[in-house]
């Protein structure tokens, strides 16, 4: 059956499939590389940077590989443990993280936090693929003393899948990263919401459950990350974020919380606003109701329960929205966020054209689009800031942009 009939840039410059009201099945999905470890390519940009490896002495069983990133100012380190199953019991999986910890800080004394995610090594598919069996993050301050609290049960800087581990649900994550909005529905949905669009394009503000953009009167723009939280780039973006004063909200993957749940808690001490993207980062338009209500459900129960705090805000994992996904997003009290300046981050295209693209796109009102696990967003985000802050700007997260 023929599914897409049209394709429409709109106003906004997002993009619009429509399909005819009995033809409202899904595309097919194609097998995907999980995301994380590989980075998306596409045409004409650059493939992801090979980070530097540390070298632990002595040796710590299991270790594939430990990389070290820098934002600028000071670096990380991310430890990736694989275990056969006959080796992977959860004290095992311990002992071996807490020996990388102390290896990395003795291998290189300034690094501000060493994570440490083990996997099954059967099983392992990169970070897109199943979950880590346990992961541990230690800042520099308390390298001495995690040992000791990790033993009486008081380190909360520790997360573990326990045994057996939870199945997930067998969706499947989408590939794409969020470039263009992509609105799926039938022709009369398509007017309804390029209606919908061009009234927010021009008021700003939230309109009919959607933020496209703020208020265009004032020099405020919001700062948004998506498919947060990554053990190595998470707690470099945070430290640059906190060195510029700057809060942002955090579009997170219900899953990526699961699994390094301090992370959300460093959002909270940070005072950045945190925001649903879905469970399993997957396309929402080709699932059912409940499938939907579930992915947006899931995510803002866990997050409530780490952070304390109702979660207002929802972005479709690759910009891929429907009127069903919509009204759903709206009846578990989420506003829908787009963005009005995406520097294409994750495609690698280097610092200086995610900067010259950013600089071109700034406008009063605008949501800047950066991803966690982008090198070059990483890399420009200092001057990012910069440039906004010497244009006049003042840069925060949505919530505060639709005060
Ligand atoms: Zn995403």
């Amino acid at each position: 059956m023929k599914l897409l009939l049209l394709c429409a840039a709109l106003g906004t410059g997002g993009s619009v499939q429509t399909t005819s009201a009995q033809t409202t099945r899904p595309a097919p999905i194609p097998p995907v590389t999980p995301p994380g470890q590989v980075q998306p390519v596409a045409p004409g940009t650059r493939p992801a940077p090979v980070l530097a490896t540390l070298r632990l002495s002595p040796a710590v069983p299991g270790v594939q590989k430990v990389e070290v990133l820098s934002n600028g100012f000071v670096k990380a380190a991310h430890a990736l443990i694989l275990l056969p199953a006959r080796d992977a019991a959860a004290p095992r999986a311990l002992i071996l993280a807490t020996q990388s910890v102390l290896a990395a800080f003795r291998a290189d004394p300034s690094l501000i936090e060493v994570d440490v995610s083990v996997y099954r090594k059967e099983t392992y598919q990169g970070f897109g693929g199943p979950l880590p069996l346990l992961t541990l993050s230690v800042p520099r301050a308390q390298q001495r003393t995690f040992q000791a609290a990790l033993q009486t049960g008081q380190y909360g800087r520790v997360w573990s899948q326990g045994n057996p581990a939870t199945p997930e649900p067998e969706l499947t994550p989408l590939q794409e990263l969020e470039r263009l909005p992509v609105f799926i529905g039938s022709q009369a949905e398509l007017l309804r919401q390029r209606l919908t669009q061009a009234t927010a394009q021009t008021r700003g503000g939230i309109r009919g459950g959607l933020l496209f953009k703020g208020t265009p009167t004032r020099r405020q723009v919001a700062l948004t990350f998506d498919d947060v939280p990554h053990p190595l780039y998470f707690p470099l973006v945070l430290d640059a974020l906190q060195r510029a004063g700057v809060k942002a909200t955090f579009f997170v993957i219900g899953r990526n919380a699961q699994a390094y749940p301090y992370f959300v808690q460093d959002m909270v001490k940070g005072g950045h606003e945190i925001a649903n993207h879905t469970f399993h980062h997957v396309r929402l338009p080709g699932l059912s109701d409940a499938q939907i209500r579930n992915e947006l459900q899931s995510t803002n129960d866990l997050l409530t329960r780490l952070s304390g705090q109702p979660v207002r805000f929802f972005r479709p994992p690759g910009g891929q929205y429907s009127a069903r996904v919509l009204k759903i997003a709206e009846g578990l009290g989420l506003t829908t966020v787009f963005w009005t300046d995406d520097p294409g981050d994750f495609q690698n295209p280097g610092v200086e054209t995610v900067e010259a693209r950013f600089a071109r796109n700034l406008r009063p009102g605008g949501i800047i689009l950066l991803h966690d696990n982008a090198p070059d967003g990483l890399a420009a985000l200092p001057d990012l800031l910069k440039v906004a802050r010497e244009q006049g700007y003042t840069v925060s997260t949505a919530g505060a942009l639709t005060r």
